[in-house]
């Protein structure tokens, strides 16, 4: 299967025609290597339009739907990213590719290291990972340019929040247990502007500031 080619068709006909234009964005899709971040019997479907399985009952969101998410954030070369839940590491790398610096965050211990393999294996040596519950965020390693949560939260955690630098845009999948509403929360001077960009259905954010276990 020429992998390459099902990248710039899945950039053409799942993100481009659905209004995605951030052209850094398209370019890190195109450049980062879906397949490799889900077992070899699903490499062939990496480039389809939906999530897949991960295993530990979580998965690699639909390619539309990171490039939805990274689009939102308005990464600069010079920012610094933080990411709760790091999954297979896919949006890890696409965050890689266009941040100065990315820390990410996973609760399950096994899917961390499996991932911080990958992105060694691939040469993003700008990843900061570690294992605990991400609803309280990094505190020691902010504030962030940018903050996505890759997992739906009952509300939005207010550590997360706080530790957003001024100007600095929080992503994150608001709601029930079933569907969210994906929210763009932006730091002001003396406020938060938090407004709903669509819907959306990820699994459960479970921790202190999110769902029980
Ligand atoms: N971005 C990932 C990717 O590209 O593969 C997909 C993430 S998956 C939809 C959501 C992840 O969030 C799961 O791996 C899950 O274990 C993790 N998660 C859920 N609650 C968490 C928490 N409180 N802290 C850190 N990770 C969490």
């Amino acid at each position: 299967m020429d992998y390459k080619l099902e990248r710039e068709r899945m950039v053409a006909t799942q993100l481009e025609a659905r209004g995605i234009s951030d052209q850094r964005v398209l370019a890190a899709m195109r450049k980062v290597p879906r397949h490799l971040f889900v077992e070899e019997a699903l490499q062939e479907q990496a480039y389809g339009d939906f999530p897949l399985p991960i295993g530990h009952a979580q998965t690699i969101s639909q390619p539309y739907m990171v490039a939805e998410m990274t689009q939102l954030l308005e990464i600069t070369p010079d920012d610094r990213v933080l990411e709760i839940g790091t999954g297979s590491g896919y949006q890890t790398a696409i965050l890689a590719e266009l941040a100065s610096r990315v820390y990410t965050i996973e609760r399950i211990r096994e899917l961390l290291i499996e991932a911080k393999r990958r992105l060694d294996q691939l040469e993003y040596f700008n990843v900061v990972a570690k294992c605990s519950d991400g609803t309280d965020g990094w505190p020691e390693e902010g504030p962030f340019d940018a903050i996505i949560v890759t997992a739906g939260a009952p509300h939005v955690p207010e550590p997360l929040k706080q530790q957003l630098a001024i100007g600095g845009r929080l992503a994150v999948p608001v709601g029930d247990a079933y569907s969210q509403v994906l929210m763009k929360i932006t730091r002001k001077e003396d406020r938060f502007i938090e407004i709903p960009t669509g819907g959306c259905r990820f699994v459960k954010l479970i921790g202190k500031h999110g769902w029980g276990d």
